[in-house]
């Protein structure tokens, strides 16, 4: 059995906030879920992270209280976060008098980076680069992703919406690496995302009867299974590739991008398992070994 957690960065509306709609599904085979979990929970360990969630996005940014608190580098875990929680009350208080809007905005950005506040950047980039590198070197791990260009995607002309389109590559994607493999089965794991549970849920049950427009679905069972991504490593990591390949192909960051796309599904010298659905031509990374 291959469990194959799926996750998604950026937003498929057109045009949204971001140029690029990526959907991820990170394949282990179940067998080595155990090693994998235990690796993962020996690196949030040891930046005092065990029991929370990584979410990649929120972590690479900047946070003012680092810069603005003296010498928080050389405090202890506990004093970071003590000095740091403080710092962000007293910003807090100092924005609700002056700007509602900014202080609901400020307020949010808070609650999802409180989890990290006794970590400097240095350290937050450190560990998401472990993370990374744990894929990379999982040789069983196969990584398949759809990642689109929304500026060259006309929904009238592919007859279906940006992750509609999406999870249909990668679940086909999936398949064809199942039926290469044999007489495994896979089952998807999603993030229990109100919007989508529907959609994808009855998105799968039409391949499950009907096949994607590329292959048969025989291998791949089940509608997806919805966990909650704050107590799920795997599904947090397959977010950590979601986010390395977005911010490849939109600002050309390619160090978390390298150690992921080792585990990019391969036949041959051709990445088969990721694709970059842009102009023609495009030189990027993904294209290029994807046509190989
Ligand atoms: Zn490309």
């Amino acid at each position: 059995m291959r469990l194959c957690y799926i996750d998604e960065s950026g937003t498929p509306e057109i045009p949204g906030p971001t140029s690029h709609y990526v959907l991820v599904g990170l394949s282990i085979p179940a067998d080595k879920w155990r090693r994998y979990f235990d690796d993962i929970e020996h690196v949030k360990r040891r930046y005092g992270l065990e029991d929370r969630e990584i979410h990649v996005a929120w972590m690479m940014r900047r946070y003012p209280e680092e810069t603005a608190i003296r010498s928080f580098g050389s405090m202890s875990f506990d004093d970071r976060r003590k000095a740091a929680l403080e710092h962000r009350q007293a910003s807090l208080s100092r924005l609700k008098a002056a700007d509602s809007r900014k202080f609901r905005q400020q307020k949010k950005n808070l609650r999802k980076t409180d989890a990290y506040a006794h970590l400097t950047l240095d350290e937050r980039r450190q560990l998401v680069r472990e993370l990374a590198m744990l894929i990379s070197g999982w040789g069983m791990v196969r990584m398949f992703a759809e990642c689109v260009d929304k500026n060259h995607f006309v929904p009238e002309i592919a007859g279906k919406s940006v992750d509609e389109q999406a999870l249909e590559q990668v679940v086909s994607r999936f398949e064809r690496y199942l039926q290469n493999l044999g007489q495994d089965l896979g089952l998807l794991i999603h993030d229990n995302n109100q919007t989508v549970a529907k959609r994808h849920t009855n998105l799968m049950r039409s391949f499950l009867r009907k096949g994607t427009l590329w292959t048969d679905v025989r291998h791949v069972i089940e509608t997806p299974m919805f966990v909650d991504s704050e107590l799920t490593g795997m599904i947090q990591l397959a977010d950590l590739c979601g986010y390395a390949l977005r911010r490849y192909l939109e600002n050309s960051e390619s160090e978390l991008f390298n150690l992921v796309f080792r585990r990019a599904d391969r036949v041959g010298q051709t990445a088969v398992g990721v694709r970059h659905f842009t102009r023609p031509a495009c030189e990027c990374k993904i294209c290029e070994a994807h046509r190989v």
